[in-house]
C-alpha cells in the first residue's frame, strides 16, 4: 500500500462536499485528487466518463467485483457504486491525497481496510434549514427527489452518530473555514476524533430532521 492519506467526505448532497474538494485541490495542485468511482447508475447531463465516474453495466460492474476489483462497494438507490483498488492505487503514493465523496458503508469499509490513513469528515451545511433551502433551490430535481435526500440525511446523521468508527465533523458554513478544518485532519498524526453525538450542530440537525415531515 502506497503512503499517502485518504480524506473521506460523507454528508447530504447540498452539504458542499465537491465545492470544498476543489478548495483543496487548489491549495496544492496535484497533490489531491478525486477518486474516481465506478458505477451502474445511467449518466447525467454534464456528467464526463472516467471523471465524474467511470459508468459501467450492471455485468462489467459485478465482473470487477466478484474479481475482487473493488477496495469498497455499495448499493445506493438501487445502483451500484465502487472504489476500484485500482484507483486507490493510482491516487496514494508520494503523501498524496485522495478524496473520496462515497456513503456512508463505503467511508466504514474503506476505514476497515486503512486505518491509520483513513480521515473521515461528517460534512454538515450551517443548519437543516439551510440543507432544505438548498435542495429546493438547485430546482433541478422533484420534490419527490428532494424528501429522498432529506431522508437520506437524516439517516446517514443517525448512522454517523451509531458508528464506531472515529469521525470529525465538519461545518461547513464559511467554505475557507471548512476548507482549513479538513486540512488540519491531514496531519500526521491526525487530531483526535470526535463523538458526533456531543456535537452541538448535529444535535440541532437531528432534532430539525426529526421535526421535518419531509424527511420521514
Ligand atoms: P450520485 O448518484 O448522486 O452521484 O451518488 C449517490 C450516492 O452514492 C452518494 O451518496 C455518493 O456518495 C455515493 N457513492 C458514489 N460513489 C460511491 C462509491 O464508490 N462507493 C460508495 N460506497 N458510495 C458511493
Amino acid at each position: 500500500m502506497a503512503e499517502g492519506t485518504l480524506l473521506v467526505l460523507v454528508g447530504p448532497a447540498g452539504a458542499g462536499k465537491t465545492t470544498l474538494a476543489h478548495v483543496l485541490q487548489t491549495r496544492t495542485p496535484g497533490r489531491r485528487a478525486f477518486s474516481v468511482s465506478h458505477t451502474t447508475r445511467p449518466m447525467r447531463p454534464k456528467e464526463i466518463d472516467g471523471k465524474d465516474y467511470y459508468f459501467v453495466d450492471r455485468p462489467a460492474f459485478e465482473t470487477l467485483r466478484d474479481a475482487g476489483g473493488f477496495a469498497e462497494w455499495a448499493e445506493v438507490h438501487g445502483n451500484l457504486y465502487g472504489t476500484s483498488r485500482a484507483e486507490i492505487a493510482r491516487l496514494l503514493g508520494d503523501g498524496n491525497t485522495a478524496l473520496f465523496d462515497i456513503d456512508i458503508v463505503g467511508a466504514h469499509n474503506l476505514w476497515r481496510l486503512y486505518p491509520e490513513q483513513v480521515r473521515l469528515a461528517f460534512l454538515l451545511p450551517p443548519t437543516w434549514q439551510v440543507l432544505v433551502d438548498r435542495l429546493l433551490n438547485r430546482g433541478t430535481e422533484t420534490l419527490e427527489i428532494v424528501r429522498r435526500r432529506l431522508r437520506t440525511a437524516r439517516l446517514e446523521l443517525h448512522a454517523v452518530c451509531d458508528s464506531p468508527a472515529p469521525w470529525h465533523v465538519v461545518v461547513n458554513d464559511d467554505l475557507q473555514v471548512a476548507a482549513d478544518h479538513l486540512e488540519a485532519l491531514l496531519a500526521v498524526p491526525p487530531p483526535p476524533a470526535e463523538n458526533p453525538r456531543a456535537h452541538p450542530a448535529v444535535l440541532a440537525f437531528l432534532r430539525d430532521a426529526e421535526a421535518d415531515p419531509r424527511a420521514a
